[in-house]
């Protein structure tokens, strides 16, 4: 297709959608080449696809408050309503199944088509009815569980992976539906989604938050989204267990993960701490779990990599033996080195476990333990 065609379909004058071009990602899946936005740009989501004469819109970032007494209302003042909905925010990783030229492909959060996601998910949900009824949806929700090559995090209720439906759009424009209608919509075609806490007064959601956080927070969950009910606006507030549970892994792999990312979750237990007027004893235990996750997480990897041993990120997935093979392709050609550390076979699955290796986190700390003179 042609470029001037692509342009309007992303809404822009041909000068920005030459720029645009300069940034896109080209790749192929299945034979079919296709060219996706990797990071954040100017007027248009990361992980918008152009894709075979069409577009598969990018999901939008979504932004966050430190503080929930004065950030909820700020955000949405200007809604039309003057109630916002509560949903719970799953730690997982973002998924985004569409339906192209009658098969259905699920893309990650740059844009990527998965093909162990795309293979997966149509194990764990029928999507038939929807898009035959809705060819244009976009389904977007979060893979959650376990064993997943991307983002593991432990659910009571999710042995392995599922998924949640969190959103539905219109796959070329990015438009969200309105809360209810999405709400009744995958009901109606019996796909599981995320909870909904409820519905609260813009003015009075500071304080139900506060203790959905609570109750989230004991439970090792990671949070809420705030939804303005016709769907445009989002807000993110997360857990101390959340932000401590990122920086105990941020800081096992010191070297791979930005200091930013680290900065950010600190900042967020200082604040948290000051919204929740806590009390000398209870800021001192924050301080203590917070010293742990940043401490312990390290103290680990230095001995491991001390005994000579690989550090990285370690996934389990089982799916079929071809999905795993496409799936370590997948893995390989993005210039991730991977060791597999087991391997069997479970009732005609190949379950696995392997590490992708970190290789700033593995360098520095041997360099490090060998004594090298850092001028700082
Ligand atoms: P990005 O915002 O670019 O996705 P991030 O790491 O900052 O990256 P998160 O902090 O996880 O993202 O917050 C946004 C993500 O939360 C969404 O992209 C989505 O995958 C996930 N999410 C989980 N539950 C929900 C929900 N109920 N509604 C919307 N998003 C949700
Ligand atoms: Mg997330």
């Amino acid at each position: 297709m042609r470029d001037t065609e692509y342009h309007r379909l992303l809404g822009m004058n041909r000068d920005a959608f030459e720029e645009l071009e300069a940034h896109l990602e080209e790749r192929t899946y299945d034979g079919q080449t296709y060219r996706h936005v990797p990071d954040y740009r100017r007027g248009v989501e990361r992980g918008t696809t152009l894709i075979d004469d069409t577009i598969v819109r990018g999901f939008p970032k979504v932004p966050r408050t430190l503080v929930l007494s004065d950030g909820v209302p700020e955000r949405f003042a200007d809604q039309p309503d003057d109630r916002i909905a509560v949903e719970e925010k799953l730690n997982g990783y973002n998924v985004r199944v569409v339906r192209l030229d009658g098969e259905r492909l699920a893309f990650t959060r740059s844009g990527m088509i998965c093909p162990f996601t795309t293979r997966i998910i149509e194990r764990l949900v029928d999507f038939e009815d929807l898009f035959e009824q809705y060819p244009k949806a976009m389904v977007c929700g979060e893979m959650i569980g376990p064993e997943n090559p991307y983002t593991a995090h432990d659910y009571p209720e999710v042995d392995s992976l599922a998924f949640r439906a969190f959103d539905w759009r219109d796959r070329e424009s990015g438009e969200p539906l309105p809360v209810e209608t999405r709400r009744e919509r995958y009901e109606t075609f019996d796909i599981p989604q995320t909870r909904l806490f409820g519905r609260f007064e813009v003015d009075e959601a500071a304080t139900e938050i506060r203790r959905l956080i609570e109750k989230l927070d004991a439970e090792d969950r990671e949070g809420v989204i705030m939804k303005s009910l016709d769907g445009t606006a989002q807000l993110k507030y997360t857990t101390s267990a959340a932000n401590q549970g990122d920086l105990a892994y941020a800081f096992s792999l010191p070297f791979d993960y930005g200091q930013p990312f680290m900065f950010r979750r600190l900042i967020r237990e200082g604040f948290q701490s000051v919204e929740w007027d806590e009390s000398d004893a209870v800021a001192r235990e924050r301080a203590h779990e917070l010293g742990e996750a940043i401490l312990l997480s390290m103290h680990e990897t230095i001995e491991t990599v001390d005994a000579g041993d690989p550090v990285g990120e370690r996934h389990t997935v089982r799916a079929s033996p071809e999905t795993v093979d496409v799936l370590f392709e997948h893995l390989e050609r993005q210039g991730l080195t991977i060791d597999i550390e087991a391997d069997r076979r479970e009732d005609g699955d190949r379950v696995c476990t392997f590490l992708k290796q970190t290789r700033s986190t593995i360098d520095k700390t041997r360099n490090y333990l060998d004594g090298h003179i850092v001028k700082e």
